[in-house]
């Protein structure tokens, strides 16, 4: 059976690794289990994205909607962050927009590996969850959703 695909822009890569059910709106959050519970069930290829995403769609009135927070230039270029820092992990280091990525149990280990070793984070310095994933980073990912 094909891969699901899921589009996702580059920090939400950072973000799926944190995830414990919070999020700034139950339609947000209840998006965000289902796409976790894809991800944990199935076989899933992560399309790297500019702007909004599968992530964002419930926060967005309208994803064609240039005003909406999504779009911010801070945000884009948080994820132009993000983009960089994954590239420097060998099994991502060809990563750009465009580019599909079987998510797999071993991506998802290096990724928490590097997250908590901070290597891969300058996309969370100005973010307004930062303390709170400091804190899951500092519990070992314990209770996070994505298994
Ligand atoms: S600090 Fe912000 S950008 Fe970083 S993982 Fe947490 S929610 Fe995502």
């Amino acid at each position: 059976m094909a891969d699901t695909i899921l589009r996702f822009r580059p920090h939400h890569l950072l973000c799926m690794l944190t995830y414990k059910g919070n999020g700034y709106s139950k339609s947000f959050v209840e998006n965000f289990d289902l796409l976790i519970e894809r991800m944990n069930t199935s076989s899933v290829t992560l399309e790297i994205c500019k702007g909004p995403d599968d992530i964002c769609a419930p926060r967005l009135c309208d994803p064609t909607d240039a005003t909406c927070h999504c779009h911010d230039a801070d945000l884009l270029k948080t994820d132009d962050q993000a983009l960089a820092d994954l590239g420097t992990l060998p099994s991502l280091e060809n990563i750009s927009y465009g580019s599909t990525i079987p998510l797999t149990r071993e991506l998802i280990r290096d990724l928490r590996t590097a997250y908590a070793k901070n290597t891969i984070r300058t996309a969370c310095q100005g973010c307004e969850w930062k303390e709170f994933c400091d804190q899951i980073k500092d519990d070992q990912f314990q209770e996070t959703k994505l298994i």
